[in-house]
């Protein structure tokens, strides 16, 4: 019995400027600590006939199926509004396995050692924060967020150097492509208009044919991942996911979410929510995230130009009108979102107050973003005396009179059922998995992970997974690690 593997290494035969051809470093002791098997059966894979210390040695690439071709990915990046070059630092792309349904997927590992890309690293990554990314991944897939996935994680039997010494692991990243803004920028940065060509071709055959006849392929291009990027941002919104690190590199082609790193999920209404350690300024703060995507898009827009229009100045005035259409996409796809949590069919002028006022009580009061919903529709994990304070009260009569409006208003829970997820990874619980996981305990994370599966639905004795933490400590989270 094989596991079913298909590679078709496309991206490893574009020329040496794209990649650098080379292995995962192979690890000492590698011991699978998770893995994905509804992943991997949505990929055609079968790994149930394979003995588990095979199974570690192929996840942790110390034996890499045949068929496969591995390279690190060159690319580059604004971090924080600075333009670096960058690369797979500390992952390989084994290859592209296609489904028996025809769909292409990268295979990554990501903490297989140093490559060409590494700089001062040491190519490796940490039990808990590849676990930590397995966790966020496949419960943003479970909330309906695009997203690259999570296949497995294997620890390395090694021990890797941080503030402290860490167990190094391996993640198995899997995702529809790793091209991102920031590989656009590095092939730009090198002004030779066949590469850029090149690249764009690949990119249109890989993720967006149905432009491949198009007259001006660059601004269609532009054109589609404005509107992916904008769906992405709005499902963020919906969530109160906060990115954390959302540098040009970390920002997919394809429209999934990548680099689960800093990222965390708000509790408290604040929209000036940051967790990460060095976002000083706030730049992804949650209000921010739409503003950054702008940003970044324009980023990609500059890349673009000689392929919009051979002639600059004109290039630069349709990418502008183009990049400036994503204020009104944004705040329209937005109010939307808004409506859908609150069960609102159809347009009333005074939504938008409706809505703003809400978020400011929530704010005001320091309510949690996920269970005010949650009370809303009737499914408070506790009884919470803030829902009884006058303002709100008065604000959930207008609202209920605004449901009245609804054609039919008693569809109006199964529309809030279908976009206020019931449960998000809270914080506290995720660390509290990863503790015992260190410690070799694996029941707490399969047991967060199975809840995470269905985060919409109504599931028994979960109250201590949808309430947020009692701790008054800011929590925080870390790059690179
Ligand atoms: P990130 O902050 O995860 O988006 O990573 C930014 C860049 O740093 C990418 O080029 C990564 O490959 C690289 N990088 C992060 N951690 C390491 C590490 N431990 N070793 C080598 N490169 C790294
Ligand atoms: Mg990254």
């Amino acid at each position: 019995m094989t596991i079913g593997w298909h590679f078709n290494n496309t991206y490893s035969k574009l020329s040496n400027t794209f990649r650098e051809e080379i292995k995962p470093i192979p690890v000492t002791n590698p011991e699978l600590i998770i893995l994905n098997e509804k992943l991997a059966s949505e990929l055609s894979l079968n790994f149930s006939k394979i003995d588990k210390n095979e199974l570690s040695k192929i996840l942790s690439g110390n034996s890499l199926p045949k068929g496969s071709n591995s390279i690190a990915q060159a690319y580059a990046g604004h971090q924080f509004g600075h333009f670096t070059m960058l690369g797979d630092g500390r992952a390989v792309l084994i290859g592209e396995h296609t489904t028996k349904s025809n769909e292409k997927f990268d295979i990554q590992f990501k903490g297989s050692g140093k490559t060409a890309f590494s700089r001062n690293g040491d190519g490796r990554a940490a039990l808990g924060p590849m676990l930590r990314e397995y966790i966020i991944s496949e419960a943003m897939n479970a909330l309906n967020i695009p997203t690259t996935r999570s296949l497995a994680v294997v620890k390395t039997g090694e021990n890797i150097q941080r503030e402290t010494s860490l167990q190094g692991a391996i993640l198995t990243r899997i995702a529809s492509s790793h091209i991102r803004v920031g590989t656009f920028q590095y092939i730009a940065a090198r002004q030779k208009e066949n590469e850029l060509k090149t690249l764009l071709d690949y990119t249109i055959d890989r993720h967006y044919p149905e432009i491949k006849n198009s007259n001006n392929q660059a601004l269609d291009l532009l054109n589609l991942l404005i509107d992916r990027q904008c769906n992405l941002v709005v499902n963020w919104m919906r969530v109160g996911f906060i990115h954390g690190v959302m540098n040009t590199d970390n920002m997919t082609i394809s429209g999934e979410t990548i680099d689960y790193g800093p990222c965390a999920f708000m509790d408290t209404y604040d929209p000036k929510t940051v967790f990460s350690s060095i976002d000083q300024t706030g730049r992804y703060a949650y209000c921010n995230q739409p503003v950054i995507t702008k940003w970044n898009l324009a980023r990609f827009a500059e890349c673009l130009l000689p392929l919009i229009d051979k002639d600059k100045e004109k290039a630069i005035k349709i990418a502008t009108e183009t990049i400036n259409s994503f204020e009104k996409k944004y705040e329209e796809k937005w109010m939307n979102m808004m409506r859908d949590k609150l069960g609102l069919f159809g347009l009333d002028d005074k939504d938008k107050f409706l809505i703003l006022d809400l978020l400011t009580w929530m704010h005001e009061k320091k309510a949690d973003y996920t269970n005010t919903f949650c009370h809303l529709m009737n499914l408070e994990p506790t009884k919470n005396r803030l829902y009884e304070d006058n303002d709100f009260m008065s604000w959930k009569k207008r609202w209920e009179k605004r449901l009245l409006n609804n054609n039919s208003p008693k569809k109006y829970l199964e529309l809030m059922k279908n976009n206020n997820p019931i449960v998000i990874p809270r914080n506290h619980k995720i660390e509290e998995s990863l503790e015992a996981a260190n410690q070799n305990n694996l029941e707490p994370i399969k047991k967060i992970l199975k809840i995470l599966e269905k985060p919409y639905d109504e599931q028994t004795e979960i109250n201590d997974y949808q309430l947020p933490s009692s701790s008054t400590e800011k929590y925080q989270t870390f790059c690179g690690t």
